[in-house]
């Protein structure tokens, strides 16, 4: 029996996604864990500062069906079943901390650039998932 019974990992989708989401099976995998695979959606309003009235349904809708399948792609080449994907729309920390309660994890796995000094002022999602968590968060070291 291993230490731990639900592996929630967060891919952001970019190149550093399969780093960390190997990383998470295999824990998944050596504690006979049951893993869940998340994305968090970001609105586009969040970048673009708002100023301007603007409608930005349409590139949402895009962004959002483009991260499902990207979604959807990962969990098939890491043998993660579709009932285990969790897709939200928010702030990344905030979303998963949210996930990782409802479906009580025990352990979220993120990726991490090792940032120091003023970026880790301003925080990485890695650090925003770190504090406040309720259970144990591996931050796997992106190289
Ligand atoms: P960052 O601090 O934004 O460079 O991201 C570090 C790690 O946080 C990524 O490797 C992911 O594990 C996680 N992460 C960042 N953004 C997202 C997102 N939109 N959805 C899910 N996980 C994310």
């Amino acid at each position: 029996m291993g230490i731990y019974k639900r592996i929630l990992v967060a891919i952001d989708l970019t190149d550093e996604a399969p780093e960390v989401l190997g990383r998470a099976q295999t824990i998944a995998q050596n504690n006979d864990a049951e893993l869940l695979l998340m994305h968090v959606i970001e609105p586009v309003g969040y970048a673009y500062g708002g100023d301007i009235p603007m409608d930005l349904s349409e590139l949402q809708n895009q962004l959002d069906a483009s991260a499902r399948k990207q979604l959807a792609e990962y969990g098939k080449r890491f043998d993660v079943e579709p009932s285990q994907h969790i897709i939200a729309v928010g702030r990344p920390s905030s979303e998963i901390h949210r996930a990782a309660e409802e479906h009580n994890a025990d352990l979220v796995v993120v990726g991490s650039h090792g940032r120091s000094g003023i970026q880790l002022l301003l925080g990485s999602t890695a650090n925003g998932v770190l504090h406040g968590s309720k259970c144990d968060v591996l931050a796997v070291r992106i190289h």
